[in-house]
């Protein structure tokens, strides 16, 4: 899918933060919105990296208790001084047009403008983002120190934008595996120069599509969704309505690259596996690493996670929305990213895919005192010649929770070792024929809540 010219990303096993980054700054300069020329010129750019399907949703669709709404494209914009000067532009960034404006073309006088003017007096060096997607209005957003900067009497005044009937456009890419059960990701694309909201989740995203699909056997399938917040997840639950049923887990995936510790927000269901999942990764993935509850606010886990649909997704964020200063704001940019806090998280989200992939019940079947170990050379030969006594703790656990009724996750929670460890305990306990699946307790991979009934 890659075009001609466009280097291809490192393979999966070598993804470091740099490429999760070098995308980022790709698609940085592109003015997006909640549909529009912008959302699909993002979306033709990740198609280089996934062949995504692009759709196309009419504008007037009905889409639960919402309609799609016209779509906007922009093509320039500015406040020109008396000099013919552009003392506003757009061209400059793409934050000074107020997402959604409605087309202006006029010499105002400068009490009328700022009227539509807006600004972060107490940042006086930044540009705040502003949107009006459902009420018709025009806007600029400007620096504070723009602002003050306008002392003549009356200004010209453009934005060439329109506002009509068209579509709003969505990515979508569906990886099967051996089940039909699915695991969501899912990420907006509708933040315009902005990199921690918006860009950092779907270069997460991205990334993780492409070490998924690289996989050489996988339990789950996975569905990755590219779409405008909210809007576009309602439009997507709308029309999907058939799929519900086969969602298992899922993650909303944005602020990722951003200020301070990983933060996971759980599910409407509190304790679904994905949440237990994130909770147990995130615990051993460094300090500081934060756990919430679920409130009804935020992104589009919001929509996932209405009572009519109630579906296990969670979020994954750093310093969650409007608890750093730069949101919404010029400062969100390629400055607030960093590569190593992108590369955590993709290493975070790998653990926490790897526990919904491999999480399952086995049996010890030697369970009358503990086996031999030493005899069958397990004792010392986890881990190489660096074994580590973790290793063992590891085994030892296993073998004395693995009675059918326990999940490797489970184990991993009640011995505080790392679900990788006691993965690694149960494949080498299973080599040596200590350990088989069960056969009547939860199934590899069946979410704990279906066995007790909470879900
Ligand atoms: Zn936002």
């Amino acid at each position: 899918m890659s075009a001609a010219g466009t280097p291809l990303a490192p393979a999966p096993s070598a993804v470091t933060g740099a490429d999760l980054y070098r995308l980022i700054a790709d698609l940085y300069p592109i003015c997006r919105s909640i549909t529009g020329e912008g959302v699909r010129e993002t979306l033709r750019r990740i198609e280089r990296q996934l062949p995504l399907s692009i759709r196309e949703v009419p504008s007037g669709t009905r889409v639960f208790d919402w309609t799609v709404p016209r779509e906007w494209n922009i093509r320039d914009a500015w406040i020109k001084n008396r000099d013919g000067e552009r003392v506003v532009d757009f061209r400059k960034s793409n934050l000074h047009v107020m997402s959604y404006s409605t087309p202006v073309r006029a010499t105002m006088p400068l009490a009328e403008l700022q009227a539509h003017l807006h600004r972060l007096p107490d940042r006086p060096g930044w540009i705040p983002y502003k949107t009006s997607y459902y009420s018709e209005n025009w806007g600029f957003c400007v620096t504070d120190d723009q602002y003050r900067s306008l002392t003549e009497p009356e200004y010209d005044v453009c934005i060439d934008s329109t506002l009509a009937d068209g579509s709003l456009t969505y990515g979508e890419w569906y990886l099967p595996g051996e089940r039909e059960d699915e695991c969501l990701l899912s990420c907006h694309v509708c933040h315009p120069s902005l990199c921690n909201d918006n860009l950092s989740g779907i270069a997460l995203a991205v990334y993780l599509g492409r070490w998924l699909a690289s996989l050489p056997a996988r339990r789950l399938s996975y569905r990755l969704l590219f779409i405008p917040g909210t809007i576009g997840a309602i439009t997507w639950l709308a029309l999907n309505q058939k799929t519900f049923g086969a969602i298992r887990h899922g993650l909303v995936l944005t602020g990722v690259g951003g200020p301070g510790p990983l933060v996971y927000k759980r599910s409407r269901r509190g304790n679904a596996l994905i949440d237990r999942a994130a909770a147990h990764v995130l615990e051993h993935a460094g300090t500081g690493n934060e756990i919430r509850e679920f409130i009804p606010y935020g992104y589009d886990e919001r929509q996932y996670c209405s009572p009519g649909i109630n579906l296990p997704v969670g979020r994954l964020s750093r310093t969650p929305y409007q608890e750093y200063p730069e949101y919404h704001t010029s400062a969100d940019n390629l400055d607030l990213v960093t590569e190593d806090r992108l590369e955590q998280a993709y290493r975070a989200c790998q653990s926490i895919l790897n526990v919904l992939e491999h999480d399952g019940a086995y049996v010890n079947t030697n369970p009358m005192c503990e086996p031999q170990l030493g005899r069958r050379g397990l004792y010392r030969s986890l881990g190489g010649a660096g074994e580590s006594p973790a290793s063992e703790m590891a085994m030892l656990w296993v073998l004395n929770q693995a009675d059918g009724a326990h999940t490797l996750l489970e184990i991993a929670e009640r011995s505080g070792l790392t679900f990788e460890s006691i993965r690694a305990a149960a494949a080498l306990l299973m080599e040596h024929g200590l350990l088989r699946q069960s056969a009547d307790g939860p199934a590899s991979g069946e979410p704990m809540e279906d066995r007790r009934g909470n879900g």
